[in-house]
């Protein structure tokens, strides 16, 4: 025990025994006033009237040393000397009750003196009762009674002395127990206490200190759910004083919420409870507060809060990026996704009732690269805007990636529903958009997919309207088209081709045929373009427009196209030196690194002059990306390779084009020539081109030439050159030629001319 805790003691005891001190005194003075009533016809009435006497002032003095100590400022009082005092005064309070009883029992009759000794048991018992505290003074008390009563025992006569003694003996050893009992318990109960006392302190502490290590705080609740002592943090964090928080209802911080409903069920309840969030609004601010709680043993509740506003709006944000695109605030893949699934799932057996839209924009990719990504971005929101505006509030919008978007609709008449939104998104955009004050023209084509099989995920749906708009892009674009069952095995056949073309080049299935190209002032053959050939196994001829987009979709492009170059000057080496080879170049093998190196390898290879290799580009080239592409055809040309532009006419902005590279040759497209004798249009469009290339110092190459009225129409407007059905009888159908050797890969250097001098001559 330390010494601070055996100072609280020695106080406690003090006072609680001076406590009792004004009844003790008027009990003890009535007792005695019994006593003398009992003894005062024995005569001694001075001795009597003496001890009267002594037995007020003994309890006087006891009141005085109460009023006393309670008067005295605290500290003041020595309690060693009081308890010592205490001790002193029951000491003296005992010989006089003792004193008092012998001469009681001395000179009273048995009768009376059976009343003193009754008088006697209940004082010492009383002295037990007042002195619970300090058992010491009660005995001190005690033992003079004890030998007082032991005096007036044996001088008085009584029938049964012995058995009283017993009796007597017996009370008075239950009273000293009892005293040392009621002692030990009262000690007891203050050293609980002070523990209790440490241990709440000990609490506090780890409070103030948690409260100053973290962002949290605690707070404090009475028994009817009301704030009691609010920190400072609290305050704070609440915006309004401590003073305005105490006393405050807790639950009406709060915002109405189901979490508020939850935070009175559990406060009513007295239930400890974690991590519930709740909104609340603090100077106009909407805020989350994180509460838990733990009830204390005398029914006040204690918990700990933190402000998770910022956590909350960070999740809010995370919530947002996963789940909608930040270009156009539109609902991304996966969050379409997801709503399709759910709502596939609440169709049950037979969905009749959702349809999905997948949109592309036309010709986005050339409007982003032409005029930049910023746009390219300005244009995909103001899309995303209308198509905001043509549906209902309960179709789903997303946008999947780059310019695709799809929409989802849950509707009974879903069918027409999607034809109807169909046809106004297709009107929609039609219109052009007015971005940073330029006119941008697009266009949309339209999927459609219903989900009218039982066993129709997500997936197979969102498949289905990717392949809708396949066939709406084929038809043209700007326009909708619907799924249908053939497109599936439409799509398979594509996907085998792809895999049948990945085989097509090792297997040497792949040729060219030679179309020849007549200079239209000698009439004579200057040169050909190769023209792509698959003889596939099984399949037969298989012609460029079916497989060259799956080469150029798959990547596979790159090598097809180094092998059509080394292919062209292996012939090339084979020909007479005036003629020349035009190969026409997809825009993906521009962008491949190795072009440049396949060209020159080839020419030193082949041992051909570079000028006799024609590398035909179309306009797309440029759309891709302009300054990459317009670099190495700069580089080509350096090279001394000769570049015509392909297809003019059929682009947008040729004339442009035409400015930023300086081409050898520009194609006529066949339309143009295809209609030269009935449209008058054709015709103005053909002299022009004519005229604007001759004026650049440019070749002219009529393409598809196939009436001798063309022939002649194009050599009196001075075209120089032209190819067609029409010089059929000066075209070399080449056969297959097996380049690579047998087995060996293509790209290696090691492959040799084959056969071909015979055609060349028949070019010649
Ligand atoms: P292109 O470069 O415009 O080729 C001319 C196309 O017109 C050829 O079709 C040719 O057969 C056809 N043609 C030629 N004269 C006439 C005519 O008098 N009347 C008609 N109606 N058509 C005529 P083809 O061979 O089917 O090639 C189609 C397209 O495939 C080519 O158009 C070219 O863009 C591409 N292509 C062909 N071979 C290759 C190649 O080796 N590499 C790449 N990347 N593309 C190729
Ligand atoms: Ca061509
Ligand atoms: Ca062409």
């Amino acid at each position: 025990m330390t010494m601070a805790l055996e100072a609280i003691i020695r106080r406690e005891r003090i006072e609680d025994c001076l406590g009792h001190a004004p009844r003790a005194a008027i009990g003890g003075i009535i007792n005695a006033a019994l006593g003398a009533v009992v003894m005062w016809h024995a005569g001694h009435h001075g001795l009597i009237g003496l001890w009267l006497i002594v037995i007020v002032a003994i309890a006087a003095l006891r009141v005085g040393l109460q009023v006393v100590r309670r008067r005295a400022a605290p500290g003041r009082r020595d309690d060693r000397v009081d308890a010592r005092l205490i001790h002193g005064l029951s000491l003296l309070n005992g010989i006089a009750w003792g004193g008092g009883i012998a001469l009681g029992g001395m000179v009273a009759s048995p009768g009376e003196f059976l009343t003193l000794a009754a008088l006697t048991g209940g004082m010492m018992g009383a002295a037990v009762l007042i002195n619970g505290s300090m058992a010491c003074a009660a005995l001190f008390y005690m033992g003079p009674v004890a030998i007082g009563g032991l005096i007036a025992w044996s001088s008085n006569r009584l029938d049964s002395p012995l058995a009283g003694l017993v009796l007597a003996a017996n009370y008075l050893l239950i009273l000293v127990r009892g005293a040392f009992e009621s002692e030990a318990q009262f000690i007891r109960r203050i050293e609980t206490r002070e523990d209790l006392r440490d241990s709440a302190q000990t609490v506090q502490l780890l409070l103030n200190e948690f409260e100053a290590q973290s962002s949290d705080w605690i707070w404090q609740l009475d028994p009817e759910a009301r704030i009691t002592s609010p920190s400072h943090r609290f305050a704070e964090a609440a915006g309004r004083a401590a003073t305005t928080l105490e006393g405050c209802e807790f639950v009406a911080l709060f915002d109405d919420s189901p979490a508020r409903a939850e935070l009175g069920d559990h406060l009513r309840r007295g239930r400890a409870f974690r991590d519930l969030s709740l909104p609340l609004t603090i100077g106009g601010a909407a805020h989350w507060w994180t509460l838990s709680a733990q009830p204390t043993p005398t029914g006040e509740l204690r918990g700990v809060a933190s402000d998770t506003t910022e956590q909350r709006r960070a999740e809010a944000r995370v919530n947002h990026l996963a789940n909608f695109d930040e270009l156009t605030e539109l609902a991304n893949r996966a969050h379409f996704n997801h709503h399709l699934d759910r709502a596939l799932g609440e169709q049950g057996e037979r969905p009749t009732g959702i349809a999905i839209l997948c949109l592309d924009l036309d010709r986005f990719k050339s409007i982003n690269d032409s005029l930049g990504h910023p746009i390219g971005d300005r244009l995909l929101c103001a899309a995303s805007r209308r198509l905001e505006e043509i549906v209902r509030g309960t179709d789903l919008v997303a946008r999947l990636g780059g310019d695709e978007f799809a929409i989802m609709i849950a509707d009974k008449a879903a069918r027409r529903t999607a034809d109807a939104v169909a046809g106004r998104i297709v009107e929609a955009m039609r219109n052009p958009f007015l971005i940073d004050g330029m006119q941008i023209m697009t266009g949309a084509s339209v999927g459609i997919a219903l989900a009218e099989q039982p066993d129709c995920d997500a997936a197979a749906m969102m498949k289905r309207a990717d392949l809708a708009l396949y066939r709406a892009k084929a038809l043209g674009r700007g326009c909708f088209a619907h799924f249908e069952p053939e497109m599936e095995s439409a799509a398979r056949e594509r996907r085998m081709l792809e895999i049948e073309l990945r085989s097509a080049l090792g297997a040497a299935e792949l040729a060219f045929d030679y179309q020849p190209i007549v200079d239209l002032a000698s009439n004579l053959t200057v040169g050909c373009e190769a023209l792509l050939r698959w003889h596939h196994p099984a399949r037969g001829l298989v012609m460029p427009n079916r497989f060259i987009p799956i080469a150029e979709e798959t990547g596979l492009i790159v090598q097809i196209g180094e092998w059509g170059i080394r292919e062209a000057g292996a012939m090339l080496a084979e020909l007479p030196p005036h003629l020349r080879i035009a190969v026409n170049l997809s825009p993906v093998q521009l962008q491949s690194a190795g072009l440049v190196t396949t060209v020159l390898h080839t020419i030193a290879t082949f041992g051909i002059e570079p000028h006799r290799l024609e590398l035909e580009i179309t306009e797309n080239v440029f759309l891709q990306d302009n300054i990459v592409n317009s670099k190495i055809l700069h580089r080509l040309r350096d090279i001394g390779v000769k570049i015509a532009l392909d297809d003019f006419g059929t682009g947008y902005s040729s004339l442009n084009y035409l400015r930023s590279f300086p081409f050898d040759k520009i194609k006529i497209d066949r339309c143009f020539i295809s209609e030269l004798t009935e449209r008058e249009e054709s015709r103005n469009i053909v002299r022009s081109i004519i005229g604007l290339s001759q004026s650049l110092g440019m070749i002219t190459t009529a393409e598809g030439v196939e009436h001798p009225g063309q022939l002649a129409w194009l050599k009196a407007e001075g075209c120089t050159e032209a190819q067609g059905f029409l010089f059929e009888s000066q075209r070399v159908a080449l056969q297959p030629r097996l380049r690579p050797a047998a087995g060996a890969p293509a790209g290696d250097a090691t492959w040799q001319a084959g056969a071909g001098p015979a055609i060349a001559r028949r070019i010649a």
